[in-house]
């Protein structure tokens, strides 16, 4: 998986992982070792928040190279 914005390979199960709960049980991530975003149904993983920031900013730009 590679982040949509800077295309920097994206470690998905640090991305992904569970590092604590906050106090209404939502999961919590470390954003250093990358995040997420949902978009379209789908979730992409982003490497870093400056990444998502831009990412939330305009998906377009970002997968117009997709399908
Ligand atoms: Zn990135």
């Amino acid at each position: 998986m590679k982040c949509p914005v800077c295309s920097k390979n994206i470690d998905i199960e640090g991305a992904d992982s569970k590092t604590g709960e906050t106090a209404f049980g939502a999961k919590e991530i470390d954003p250093s070792k990358g995040t997420r975003q949902f978009h379209d149904g789908e979730w992409y993983f982003l490497c870093s928040l400056g990444c998502r920031t831009k990412f939330t900013m305009s998906p377009q730009r970002y997968l117009a190279g997709k399908a």
